[in-house]
């Protein structure tokens, strides 16, 4: 008979509460027990969500961090930490956070973190070093196994595989990770005994790497592992998620292992091959709910796939979500505000697992034992196919005429940049700033009221253009040369937008953990996307009639708003994004037309939408340069385009960042000492750049000296005619306290700079 099982459940808790309890004990205002009964209560509500499961997953649960969890268990805990006697979760935050309760000693520095795989989750990287050795931790593991046993579900521990694990963490020193494998198997081994002895028959072991590109060594280390591990007294079933095997399928149905996973979202297409190819005692776990956006599954479109495989597999088929519901919200019943029609074609993890259920049911006893709910999710499936609120006809039609002509600019850079500084007239090395200024305590409360409907409409715009010319002032005696209004009435860059465009929705609880105590509420983008009325223009306008200076219109760009909300899976991404483009054109000409001289388009997430493997990369790029092309490049020569993103690793897509045809690029360089600019001896960067001179995720002020010397070492790669002079990105997270002698900094360097004649 087919089983359900799943990967792993949210762990904030449908209310956040394990933000709430790790800042409370993070602050010193709670105990360290108190965090661990939260901690221990969550997990006993994720089993019981969960029980309806023939596996249930445990150790998926983590107080900030699965993977650093993972370095605690194999003992890889960075030098750093390892004189610490007090309780090992003190010890774990310090290795996350640099610290952990006010009262627990020793500041150290934080584990770097970094995404994990395309999504938006961040783990700690694990650290290693030629001689780094493992031991045994297994206590977590095994508190919760005995735990969720007492719960009485049927318990499948989840780990990290050991190839994995080297694979996502970094060396310290010049050693190869993969020659630590041989010391780091031999603890896995401790410890799928250790699960064993709890008397738990599977392991779910979670390779995600093997849905990447992996060079040979890699491979031979996949198989020198499961070689070993193979001996152990428990079942493993090895899980992939996130994408397609590829040229990694043989070498996956060939490991020792009782059972695989694949996750039949992005890899349908595999499951036959992996079938022929797997021996025939195997389990075949499909993952046939998306565990990465917020749509109902269509049951009787996977059941009509499904069913002749279940067939054929018997005993052998588990069905699952297609990875960890880490990635989604906890409970669409939380939801009130919800559109009711919109909420009819959502589920979020709870309702997912509803849907497992579904099916194993109708593969079990037939579709017409579960007749009710799959009449309930045709109609829903039905109702969002046809909906009107999703099919818009005008934006259907614009999108069918979209040609990449739209995406040109009538000259080239050299011509617009002489058409331009005729009318800004700007002086050598301009100074400005990313966007945002401080997001002050008046700011929120101003927001937070508005939203309670405590203050109108008309006192609430009143606020914001206060602070409108607060900035505007301040700008004004830093003597900045392009200004910006701040960003006040923003709360979020995706949300502002989102917020006024056709074809979002918002909820109200759909948070999704992004690392640590941080949770992000995606948009929901369910619809074509159109713009009933200009979004920034009134701002902008009013910031401008204040003052001579260029005040710079600021947008979010297409690219960014799609990879920070949940989109839709009844179109291509693409398609979605160009969507988006060709509204972000409309108010980039409507800012134009009411006389803004200079428009930013920020692409702070271009980079992270890069798919897993390389062979992927040019496709992406393609659609997404075009689409901010489209956006932005609707213009007159006279109007300067901007464009910002908070990184700098470009390396390997600076021609595609070239071919978005900015005027001007802001970038991150300031904490590498512009050493990341060293991309730019090889390529000739053509238009304008502004390398960050200010680290704005650091409370410190850089001296005029440093800016100097960072700005010079830019010189010796990029003309002094194209080089700004700004910030690492916006400044909303700092105080104004910090940012007035930082930019007074930044401007007297500037004006030293031009003085120098360099
Ligand atoms: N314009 C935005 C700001 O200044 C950019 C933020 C970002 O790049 N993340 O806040
Ligand atoms: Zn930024």
């Amino acid at each position: 008979m087919v089983k359900a099982h799943n990967l792993g459940f949210p762990r904030i808790g449908p209310d956040r509460e394990l933000k709430f309890a790790q800042e409370e004990y993070w602050k010193g205002k709670s105990s360290l027990d108190a965090l661990k009964s939260v901690g221990a209560d969550l997990r006993k509500q994720n089993s019981q969500a969960q029980a309806c499961l023939d596996y249930v997953p445990v150790g998926d649960f983590s107080f900030y961090d699965q993977m650093l969890d993972m370095s605690f268990t194999l003992g890889n805990l960075p030098e750093r930490v390892r004189d610490f006697n007090d309780d090992k979760l003190d010890n774990f935050f310090r290795v996350a956070r640099g610290r952990s309760a006010p009262t627990a000693a020793g500041e150290v520095a934080a584990g770097e973190m970094t995404k994990w795989f395309d999504t938006n989750y961040h783990y700690i990287v694990p650290e290693f070093q030629a001689n780094t050795t493992f031991s045994l931790d297994s206590s977590r593991l095994i508190e919760q196994i005995r735990e969720a046993k007492a719960q009485g579900v049927n318990v499948k521990p989840v780990v990290i595989g050991p190839v994995t694990y080297l694979a996502l963490g970094k060396a310290k020193d010049d050693s190869h990770k993969l020659t630590l494998l041989s010391k780091l198997l031999p603890v896995y081994q401790q410890l799928l005994a250790a699960i064993a002895a709890e008397g738990a028959e599977w392991v779910q072991i979670d390779e995600a790497i093997l849905v990447t590109e992996l060079a040979a060594e890699w491979k031979v280390a996949f198989e020198t592992a499961y070689q070993t591990l193979a001996k152990s007294p428990v079942k493993l079933l090895l899980t992939t998620y996130f994408g397609q095997l590829q040229d990694n399928l043989a070498l996956v149905a060939k490991l020792p292992v009782a059972g695989v996973h694949l996750d039949t979202v992005n890899a349908r297409n595999e499951v036959e091959t992996l079938i022929k190819n797997l021996p025939g005692d195997r389990i075949v776990s499909l993952g046939v709910i998306n565990g990465r956006n917020i749509w109902k599954a269509d049951l009787n479109g996977t059941l009509d796939w499904l069913e002749p495989i279940a067939k054929q597999l018997g005993d052998r088929l588990w069905i699952a979500p297609s990875c960890s519901l880490l990635h989604v919200p906890v409970d669409l019943d939380s939801e009130r505000k919800l559109n009711g029609e919109i909420k009819n074609w959502l589920a979020f993890a709870k309702q997912k697992l509803e849907e497992i259920r579904v099916l194993k049911a109708a593969l079990v006893s037939g579709r017409s034992a579960v007749k009710v709910e799959l009449d309930a999710n045709a109609a829903a499936i039905a109702s969002r196919r046809n909906s009107p609120r999703v099919n818009n006809p005008t934006v259907k039609d614009a999108l069918a005429k979209l040609n990449a002509q739209l995406g040109n600019r009538k000259n080239g850079y050299a011509q617009r940049a002489k058409t331009q500084a005729d009318i800004l007239k700007l002086p050598k090395y301009p100074t400005t700033t990313i966007g945002s200024f401080p997001q002050t305590a008046e700011i929120r409360r101003a927001r937070n009221q508005f939203k309670a409907g405590k203050i109108d409409d008309a006192a609430y715009r009143t606020a914001m253009q206060n602070e409108i010319a607060r900035c505007v002032k301040e700008q004004e005696s830093l003597g900045l040369d392009v200004f910006v209004h701040g960003e006040a009435e923003r709360n979020d860059m995706v949300e502002y937008f989102g917020e006024q465009l056709d074809g979002f929705t918002f909820s109200e609880f759909g948070w999704v953990q992004s690392y640590g105590s941080r949770c992000v509420k995606p948009p929901i983008l369910f619809g074509d996307i159109s713009r009933p009325k200009a979004m920034t223009v009134e701002w902008t306008a009013y910031a401008q009639s204040l003052t001579n200076k260029p005040m710079k219109g600021m947008l979010t760009g297409p690219v960014t708003i799609l990879n920070w909300s949940f989109v839709r899976d009844d179109q291509p991404r693409s398609t979605s994004c160009k969507q988006i483009a060709l509204a972000i054109r409309e108010e980039v000409l409507d800012l134009e037309k009411a006389g803004v001289r200079i428009i930013q388009i920020d692409e702070a997430a271009l980079r992270e939408g890069l798919p897993l493997r390389r062979s992927q990369w040019q496709e992406y790029l393609d659609w997404s340069v075009l689409s901010f092309r489209i956006a932005a490049n609707g213009v007159a020569d006279k109007t300067q385009i901007h464009t910002h993103m908070c990184y700098s690793e470009f390396n390997d897509i600076i021609e595609a960042i070239a071919q978005m045809d900015a005027d001007a690029i802001t970038i991150e360089t300031s904490r590498s000492d512009m050493e990341l600019l060293e991309v730019f001896e090889n390529f000739k960067y053509p238009n304008e750049i502004g390398p960050g001179v200010y680290d704005i995720h650091s409370p410190n002020i850089p001296t005029e000296e440093h800016i100097i010397k960072l700005m010079r070492k830019a010189g010796e790669r990029i003309p002094a005619e194209r080089l700004w002079v700004n910030p690492d990105c916006g400044l909303k997270t700092r105080q104004w306290e910090e940012v007035i002698p930082a930019l007074t900094n930044m401007v007297s360097a500037a004006k030293k700079l031009r003085a120098a004649g360099v």
